[in-house]
């Protein structure tokens, strides 16, 4: 048994989904070409001002609202002063002793059990440029795209016991924002960063020990792989009676091992100073009001209302993760109230097409009703769904086009198998002695004859009262 216990301490970056920057009118977009999301304000070209855009602060009382913080009506906006290539003013502008929002809870499950994890803060903050280094042996290049694009950093109490919390907290945090409309939360993309924070101490101690900060993690493996890291680096520095040196660490997904990045700053370092340039939000009390008022169901209750339709974890997991394909699936069971259905055929087939889809819900509703009342077989709804979600064509007249109605008539289906038998006189034989295996096997060759028409459900008990199989 190990004396030691580990604390925890998260800060996730998400970045709010606006059309615009925080403080300029710049577009707000991943990948376009470098510097051209830049303008006199992300440049911090003397003389001019920033305009806080609204809407950034709309998403982020949004976040503070959905993980139970309490909205502070007034908030200020500081100076973070360090010098880097990535930050044209010489200063981030961020929130510091006022942030937007505070003393949250975020519920979490924690092996079979749930835990309440306390949020400190949430506040809002202007992101950096970015620097690549990899184009060139000797430069370094700048794009400010990103400079100014509008972040929200949610701060948890270190209130986080393991690694698995923390890669559950994440999760859940995710879900929630992405949910919430407040963020895509898009790892690869980076606008779901994390920091994490980390320490030992001897089980029982009331005190915190020395933590580090493991700098902007990007994959919840990555998470859990360097704070497992950390445990065991920590733990041998204090069993041998060592001090754990308080600093910023990286992690290297290649050794799985983390490195000291520099020592950990003090917030004296950054000569935090409230910005002159502008005023302190204050937020009236409608302004609030009607953001709750706006916010729609909660991320569990939505939830629960799709367990309750009868849909699996996993595939809530899927709808829910995508607002797109969750409306789209709201959209089609408003048409035909087939749930299960609807929600299997959106995410292994419709899912394939989604990129360029014409298709309405309202018509992908209409092919549900064909395969629903027996008109056509799964494989033909399949090869219409191919076709049709660039065209938004009405599947019904693609049936009729390519002539794909399902064969239900008992009769002609008894015709087929009659000519299957007659074709196979061997696998006859051996079936009626009891080689029962064999049922699949005539059930493709009759489908086959069918042209792929044939209602299979008819056609397996068709077959299975020839060969007298119960
Ligand atoms: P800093 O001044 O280093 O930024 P903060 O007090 O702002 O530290 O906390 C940053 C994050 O680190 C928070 O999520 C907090 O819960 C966590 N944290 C603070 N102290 C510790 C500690 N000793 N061990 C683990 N996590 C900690
Ligand atoms: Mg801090």
């Amino acid at each position: 048994m190990s004396d030691f216990e580990t604390v925890i301490g998260l800060e996730v970056h998400a970045q709010l989904k606006t059309m615009t920057k925080l403080f300029s009118t710049s577009n707000n977009e991943f990948g376009d070409n470098p510097n051209s999301n830049v303008s006199i304000v992300d440049l911090g070209l003397p003389g001019v001002l920033p305009v806080l855009n609204m809407e950034a602060v709309r998403l982020a009382i949004i976040a503070g609202l959905s993980t139970d913080c309490k909205i502070n009506k007034k908030s200020t906006f500081a100076r973070k002063h360090y010098f880097y290539p990535d930050l044209p003013k010489g200063y981030q502008i961020s929130q510091y002793d006022e942030p937007i929002a505070s003393s949250g809870i975020l519920n979490i499950k924690s092996g079979s059990s749930n835990k309440k994890i306390r949020i400190n803060r949430i506040h809002m903050e202007e992101d950096a440029g970015k620097l690549i280094h990899d184009l060139s042996d000797d430069l370094s290049l700048v794009d400010l795209n990103r400079a100014g694009v509008p972040l929200i950093e949610i701060v948890t109490e270190p209130d986080l016991s393991n690694p698995e919390e923390a890669v559950s907290y994440l999760k859940r945090l995710r879900k929630i924002l992405l949910f919430a409309g407040v963020s895509d939360c898009d790892m690869e993309k980076g606008n779901f960063r994390c920091d994490a924070n980390i320490s030992l101490r001897k089980k029982g101690d009331d005190e915190l020990g020395v933590k580090t900060e493991i700098k902007n993690v990007n994959s919840f493996r990555f998470v859990q792989k360097a704070l497992e890291y950390e445990i065991i680096r920590q733990k041998k520095i204090l069993e041998k009676g060592d001090e754990v040196l308080q600093e910023t660490r990286l992690f290297n997904s290649s050794t799985n091992k983390t490195y000291s990045m520099r020592s950990k700053e003090d917030a004296h370092d950054y000569r935090y100073f409230p910005d002159p340039d502008l005023q302190p939000l204050i937020l009236d009390e409608k302004f609030i009001e009607d953001i709750k008022t706006n916010l729609g169901t909660s991320y569990d209750k939505k939830y629960l209302s799709m367990i309750n339709m009868g849909l699996k974890d996993d595939d809530v997991d899927i709808l829910m993760s995508d607002l797109k394909l969750l409306e789209y699936f709201e959209k089609t069971i408003l048409c035909i109230n087939e749930p299960k259905m609807v929600c299997n055929w959106i995410i292994s087939e419709l899912i394939k097409y989604l990129d360029n889809l014409k298709l309405q819900p309202e018509i992908f509703a209409e092919l549900m009703k064909l395969i629903k009342d027996g008109s056509i077989n799964n494989n033909s709804a399949k090869s219409i769904l191919e076709k049709i979600s660039l065209s938004n064509q009405n599947p019904i007249e693609v049936v009729e086009l390519m002539n794909l109605k399902q064969e239900s008539s008992e009769d002609s289906l008894n015709e087929i198998i009659l000519k299957t038998i007659d074709d196979f006189p061997e696998e006859y034989k051996r079936i009626m002695d009891g080689e029962l295996k064999l049922l699949s096997f005539f059930m493709g060759q009759a489908m086959k004859l069918s042209k792929g028409k044939g209602n299979p459900k008819i056609i397996n008990k068709l077959l299975k009262e020839k060969f007298k199989i119960n």
